[in-house]
């Protein structure tokens, strides 16, 4: 089989592999797409803690495939099922595993971080992510490519929970990538009156603001606070979202918020960065200051839902395509920064 493997900081390549060899407590999938995230190109630039320069990983932690073999000690699943996975495996014994959340588990191993993940045509599902229930069996009329991003939404959905978006609220999205597409949908389907996305590139905003936006801003041409002030009749905003690696975007969202506003700062920074806030603006205007990482067995069953019902198109935010022949092409173009999601086909030897 063919997978496209993380050789170490910076290169990744395209490898003949022998199938994984299935143990009695494991499955084997058959990975019919794959989606490229920030976190994947994250370690192939060489900055993840879990990830060292120097490893060989098969990357890919959104996912989606068919049961080609059922280890003999696994009840339930079959072949010929249609699954997508959870990739934070919890260790099931800790203070956060007990609470049901293995996202924030510090013992986690991850698909695509610490076992080999999704761009790779075989896939094994381990025995911990079985018993972690992180395996899910598709809807019927779901695409993988609409379940291999159920990943990527219920992320978003963790933090969407605890910001409690009502219709009487103004949100506020800071960064154009396909996160702030999900967020700018959940806001849409979730009635937020109006809607505010932020970007820097006047050709992403476009590309962007049909997804649920009323307003854009141009941060490259106007004063961010001043216009979304100005948007708002010099209210404010009651929720906001950072959705890019930028420092100064987490300074402009706690500016942007309204009286007992909340923020989710979605995107980590790099390491060791440290942001100077308003802390008296916190403590008058009774903020709330949010974060949020991963997803839990029970956020990803959520966004699950959201995409059955159509609630949220997932598949809105990809724009580029690519076969297993081409699975480094699609690395560069993700690299490059144009578009907002690429999807690997491991099944397709070439989609471009
Ligand atoms: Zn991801
Ligand atoms: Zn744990």
């Amino acid at each position: 089989m063919k997978a496209a493997v993380y050789q170490g900081k910076g290169r990744i390549a395209l490898e003949e592999r022998p199938r994984p060899v299935l143990q009695d407590d494991e499955v084997l999938i058959r990975v019919f797409a794959a989606s490229i995230c920030g976190t994947d190109l994250k370690v192939l630039r060489g900055g993840h803690f879990r990830v060292g320069e120097n490893d060989t990983r098969v990357l890919g932690h959104e996912l989606a495939g068919e049961i080609v073999a059922v280890g003999r000690h696994v009840g339930h699943w079959k072949k010929g099922q249609r699954v997508s996975a959870v990739p934070n495996i919890g260790c099931g014994h800790c203070e956060m595993c007990r609470r049901g959340l293995n996202n924030m588990c510090p013992d986690y191993e991850a698909f695509g971080i610490d076992i080999d993940g999704g761009f790779q045509q075989y896939m094994t599902v381990t025995a911990k992510a079985l018993y972690g229930g992180n395996l899910f069996e598709i809807p019927a009329g779901m695409s993988y490519e609409e379940a291999s991003l159920v990943e990527p939404l219920s992320c978003c959905f963790n933090a969407w929970k605890d910001l409690v978006v009502t219709p009487e609220d103004r949100v506020l999205i800071l960064g154009t990538g396909p996160i702030a597409g999900l967020f700018l949908q959940l806001a849409k389907a979730y009635g937020a009156r109006q809607v505010i996305v932020v970007g820097r590139r006047a050709e992403r905003l476009a590309e962007i603001a049909p997804q649920g936006a009323t307003d854009t801003v141009d941060s490259s041409r106007v004063d961010v606070v001043e216009e979304v002030l100005r948007l708002t009749g010099s209210r404010g905003v009651d929720v906001a979202l950072t959705c890019a690696p930028a420092p100064e975007l987490q300074v402009q969202a706690i500016a942007c918020l309204a009286r007992l506003g909340r923020v989710n700062f979605f995107s980590g920074l790099n390491k060791g960065t440290k942001v100077e806030l308003d802390t008296n603006k916190v403590h008058y205007w009774g903020l709330k200051l949010l974060g949020s990482t991963g997803s839990s067995v029970e956020d990803y069953a959520r966004a699950l839902k959201l995409v059955e019902t159509g609630k949220i198109r997932v598949t809105d935010v990809v724009t580029h395509r690519f076969g297993m022949a081409e699975a480094v092409d699609a690395f560069d173009h993700a690299l490059s920064g144009k578009g907002l999601k690429t999807i690997i086909y491991p099944q397709e030897e070439s989609l471009q």
